[in-house]
């Protein structure tokens, strides 16, 4: 059962095949089965989970008309407020939190009936491509138990490719669904800005947070999609206009007569060889099913690594402020009459890492008088030249593509000790969230050096996410029928999924 699609478990469970309590049940067995070695999650809701489970089979046998995900279990990243479940953001600041209330995103689920297994494991508040930020220690790749599974979203990308949930919910501020998706050998979409609500989600980088899907297939995702998205009044930067029809165009799989932008800036030295060689397969597989290939220039995106880098830091600067040990989690060093300053020196050096304080240095010092200009102020042009690419690009072509990942999913310790190889992890996923448009990545196959997982990204312009569906899927058809079964079906077993 847990081998099934979403799609797949939603017939079953509408059929009368299996009910959503054994399709629960089966999740955590096999959450106590694997995730000692995966530690996709920071904490698993069993009891919750199958009482939301045991709700909707009774409302089921009822009658009642339910969401097609209705019973169907999924994986939550630790960004999302839920109420009365402990929510830390992968940081021990946040240790001991829980909210008073539900993220928008976490409401739409339970609005749904979707069956919430548990929290998962992320970069200490989304800062990180690896997931060996977290504050409560890595997330393992289930393709390769000494690698990381990309992230911040590593957790919930984990979780997904290793049969623990069938779909996921990530966030991505830089590229931390998309890139784990590609580094899991999953599907992840990070949503146009402003497409789902950032009420709940814990911010980072509030011109760039955007909550998305994680599927093992591009239609579920879709189905995952269709439940987040929507205008939330809740959220000043929600958009108001109707959710993208991505579920019809997931299945129409169209691709004929497409023009599909090939991003010059976004290939080439420094991107691994079995990467390229499956981005390019899959250019001639959309070629063969009728698209119109083409190359288009974005010379701005020299820049967008350097300005993203600016542009977070500052605004996680201001953000991360709230975490003063009066309001939230930990607090230490309150004693003998400390002062509430001291106090909040103490809470601050002992609950956050050090990646996070990097970040918070860089953007205290960015947005500082005498740097701003230089600094903060530049990265907002670069922004904007960006921004100009994206829509020169667009008159040429319906989507624009590149490979998700310039590499595939690198050791745990590789990269944690050099920030800055880190950080090219997301040079190509990044421009994206810098002009707020949407993006996918879906799997393109094994690269023949490493046998890892590669992912192919698709992006489109803002609240046209139904294109990224329309191509992808049509993309992963044609390579479901190549490789006769889908990518995630090669991963090794982990203890045996039944
Ligand atoms: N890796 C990028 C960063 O560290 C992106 C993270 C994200 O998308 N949340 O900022």
């Amino acid at each position: 059962m847990i081998k099934k699609t979403a799609a797949q478990m939603s017939a079953s469970l509408t059929s009368g095949e299996t009910t959503s309590v054994a399709l629960t049940q089966s999740h955590l067995d096999r959450i106590n089965e694997v995730d000692s070695k995966v530690k996709a999650f920071l904490h698993v809701d069993g009891e919750n989970a199958l009482a939301q489970a045991a709700k909707v089979d009774a409302e089921r046998a009822a009658g009642k008309k339910l969401h097609p995900l209705a019973g169907v279990p999924l994986a939550l990243k630790d960004v999302l407020a839920q109420e009365g479940v402990p929510t830390t953001a992968g940081s021990k600041i946040l240790q001991g939190w829980k909210p008073p209330y539900d993220s928008t995103v976490v409401s739409k689920l339970k609005q749904a009936g979707i069956v919430i297994l548990g929290k998962t494991n992320m970069d200490e508040f989304a800062m990180g491509s690896s997931t060996e930020n977290s504050g409560y220690g890595p997330t393992f790749n289930p393709w390769d138990l000494t690698r990381t599974p990309g992230g911040s979203s590593g957790g919930s990308a984990a979780a997904v490719s290793a049969f623990e949930a069938p779909i996921a919910v990530g966030s991505d501020t830089g590229g931390s669904i998309r890139q784990p998706a590609a580094l899991t050998g999953i599907v992840g979409v990070r949503p146009t800005y402003g497409a789902v609500s950032r009420y709940g989600l814990i911010a980072y980088s509030s011109s760039l947070d955007q909550a998305g899907p994680f599927g093992r297939t591009v239609l579920d995702t879709a189905m995952l999609h269709e439940v987040m998205a929507g205008h939330d009044p809740k959220d000043a930067t929600s958009i108001n206009a109707a959710v993208p029809n991505v579920v019809s165009a997931a299945r129409s799989a169209d691709v004929k007569g497409k023009k599909i932008g090939v991003i010059k800036q976004l290939q080439g030295s420094g991107y691994q060889a079995g990467v390229l060689a499956r981005f390019n397969e899959s250019l001639d597989l959309l070629a063969s099913l009728g698209a119109e290939i083409v190359e288009v220039d974005c010379p701005s995106f020299e820049f967008a690594l350097a300005a993203y880098y600016l542009i977070a830091p500052s605004e996680c600067s201001s953000n991360l402020a709230r975490f003063d040990a009066m309001r939230y989690g930990l607090r230490t060093g309150d004693d003998n009459g400390a002062s509430a300053e001291s106090v909040m020196n103490a809470t601050r050096e002992a609950g956050f890492g050090r990646e996070v304080k990097r970040r918070i240095i860089l953007g205290t010092y960015a947005l500082s008088s005498g740097y701003y200009d230089a600094y903060y102020g530049s990265a907002q042009k670069i922004r904007t030249l960006i921004i100009e690419d994206y829509k020169k690009a667009f008159t040429q072509a319906d989507v624009l593509v590149s490979p998700t990942s310039p590499i595939t999913a690198f050791k745990i310790g590789e990269k944690s000790e050099d920030p800055i190889a880190m950080y090219l992890a997301d040079v190509a996923t990044i421009p994206v969230n810098l002009a707020g448009i949407c993006g996918m990545s879906l799997p393109a196959g094994l690269a023949d050096e490493d046998g890892l997982p590669v992912g192919f990204q698709i992006m489109a312009p803002a609240m046209q996410d139904q294109r990224l569906y329309e191509v992808g899927s049509a993309l992963e058809a044609a390579l479901v029928s190549k490789w006769g079964g889908h990518l995630i079906d090669q991963v090794p077993a982990l203890g045996g999924a039944k």
